[in-house]
């Protein structure tokens, strides 16, 4: 497939690795879906398994632990495509996920479109290992897998000094920053994201850190945590960091249905 064709009346880079968009009424948020040849290879890679936001999907958690690897997307959306996608919506956020949106040679062009057409508040959701042009986001959100280095090669196949230099790179650069980390029992163990809260706090004890509990996922023989499990890390995480919040599988979604706008 060839990402890189298009030229564009918007800018000399219509290109977009953009493969799925959905639309949050209740939140006001557009969720752009990227589609790249990602730098890492975590152990934990939902995207492997399930294409679709988990938005769309009150089975998603059965999806991810029984579907097979997806295959990549059959087509991927040019800048003026997505942005017509977006004409008459009320959207106040702009977020950016998915297979490294910071891979995506087109996602600043997105961003600097969205802000000027809605004035959006842009959200990069990122591995951190490369940063790409950061003008139009104004927070990034930071998943740090592992600080120590043989739990982020064991779980991403990298090395984690780039990410870790960027995650102060971004803080230095005044953006609002945010960091996730996911707790797999017997991978990222609770004592690994005290690690993490920890070099956290080194930095500035007021970033917020976000722990996701890990869903069974096909082909990995990990477990999910209990809930009981993540709220103990979050205890270890708040001995450093003011700010601690926790999402685990079992807690339910709320606001209306999402709308499938590709
Ligand atoms: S960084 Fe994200 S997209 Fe890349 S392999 Fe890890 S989980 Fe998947």
């Amino acid at each position: 497939m060839d990402f890189y064709n298009n030229t564009s009346p918007i800018g000399k880079l219509s290109v977009l690795c953009i493969y799925h968009i959905v639309y949050e009424p209740t939140f006001k948020s557009i969720i752009f879906h990227h589609w790249t040849e990602c730098n890492l290879k975590c152990l934990g890679c939902y995207c492997k398994v399930e294409k679709l936001d988990f938005s769309l999907l009150p089975d998603w958690q059965i999806r991810v632990s029984t579907n097979p690897p997806e295959k990549a997307p059959e087509r991927l959306l040019s800048l003026e495509e997505a942005l017509s996608m977006t004409n008459g919506l009320d959207i106040d956020r702009a977020i950016f996920i998915g297979v490294e949106p910071s891979l995506d040679p087109g996602m600043p062009v997105l961003a600097r479109e969205m802000k000027s057409k809605h004035k959006t508040y842009n959200i990069l959701f990122t591995n951190g290992v490369t940063l790409p042009d950061l003008s139009n986001i104004d927070e990034v959100i930071f998943s740090l897998k592992a600080v120590t280095p043989e739990s982020y090669k064991n779980y991403t196949g990298g090395d984690n000094r780039k990410s870790m230099a960027n995650f102060r790179r971004v803080y230095n650069s005044g953006k609002k920053l945010q960091a996730e980390i996911t707790l797999i029992p017997g991978v990222i163990d609770a004592d690994e994201i005290e690690k993490v809260a920890r070099f956290i706090a080194l930095i500035d004890n007021k970033i917020p850190l976000r722990i996701t509990g890990f869903i069974q996922l096909s082909g990995q023989a990990f477990r999910a945590p209990t809930g009981v499990e993540v709220e103990s890390a979050a205890t270890l995480a708040k001995r450093h960091l003011k700010t601690v919040n926790y999402l685990s599988g079992e807690m339910p979604r709320v606001g209306t249905p999402p709308i499938r706008l590709f």
